[in-house]
């Protein structure tokens, strides 16, 4: 899949909605069996989302395949201009949420099938928000993902709230680190509006006992062990644990130089 992009100049910012889980990434990706069997009988009664088929999350790491995935059906993608201040604000919310299905209302807490720990690894905005040593470990890659919102009225029209969709492209194009892009993938190519998902996790990362921001490399490892070893395995075969090893050793050492360098005021020599 390539992609030829252009940046435009900054202007307003693009910001979460402030809701926990307000990111929507796992309705992307992880949780959606195919035809949304999960839903059962409530797909036939239960109307779209606005994000689909209009919105489509990529994920692109330099020197990698660019990797470009369907939203759920149910999916409800918004922005909004914030009537106080310039900013546009983002919001993903499950459409059905009130009668969220059994399988994504206990993700990413009940993901998985072992029978002793039924939490496999974090959901994967938490990875997506994890230090860029933990993501260069365990997908040998420092990966980016974007919202990529067809670049048409109707779709635009279909996500923004209360704009005449002229005027919300306008808006849009113009917001802090968006680009306009033109993805080819298979015979078709088409333009899309590249927005970056922002890492930021307070309030818009689902939090529970179990499901805890990614700190260190060490810290995910005992947690989500079974997940991460099986990545660790698939790239490193029999050198895994040497590589898992230097790596913990690495992000200790930088974060000594780091703690060194607030103390002091000065960079280690
Ligand atoms: S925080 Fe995790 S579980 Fe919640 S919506 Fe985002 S990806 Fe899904
Ligand atoms: S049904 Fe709702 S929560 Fe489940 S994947 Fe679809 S949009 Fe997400």
């Amino acid at each position: 899949m390539g992609i030829n992009c252009t940046l435009n100049k900054n202007r307003s910012n693009i910001i979460f909605a402030e809701n926990e889980c307000s990111d929507g990434m796992c309705c992307f990706t992880c949780v959606i069996p195919p035809d949304n069997g999960h839903v059962g009988f409530l797909k036939f009664l239960w109307k779209k989302g606005s994000g689909y088929p209009y919105v489509k999350l990529l994920v692109t790491g330099e020197g990698y395949k660019n990797e470009l995935y369907d939203s759920c059906k149910f999916l409800n993608f918004t922005i909004s201009a914030s009537p106080t201040d310039a900013s546009l604000k983002m919001d993903l919310r499950c459409s059905i949420y009130k009668r969220r299905p059994v399988q994504c209302m206990g993700y990413p807490d009940e993901a998985g099938d072992s029978l002793f720990e039924k939490m496999s690894g974090p959901c994967i905005f938490n990875e997506y928000a994890a230090p860029a040593s933990y993501k260069k470990l365990i997908y040998k890659r420092d990966w980016q993902a974007f919202y990529a919102i067809q670049d048409d009225v109707k779709a635009i029209r279909n996500i923004f709230v209360n704009e005449d969709a002229h005027t919300a492209r306008e808006l849009l194009i113009h917001a802090k680190d968006v680009h306009l892009a033109t993805i080819s993938a298979g015979n078709e190519e088409s333009n899309y509006i590249l927005i970056p998902l922002p890492k930021r996790i307070q309030n818009i990362l689902y939090l529970s006992e179990k499901h805890q921001p990614i700190g260190t490399i060490a810290q995910a490892y005992h947690r989500w062990q079974e997940k991460i070893q099986k990545n660790l395995q698939n790239h490193y075969g029999t050198e895994w644990e040497m590589k898992l090893k230097n790596a913990i050793e690495t992000e200790e050492k930088d974060a000594g130089k780091r703690r060194n360098e607030d103390t002091t005021g000065n960079p280690e020599c």
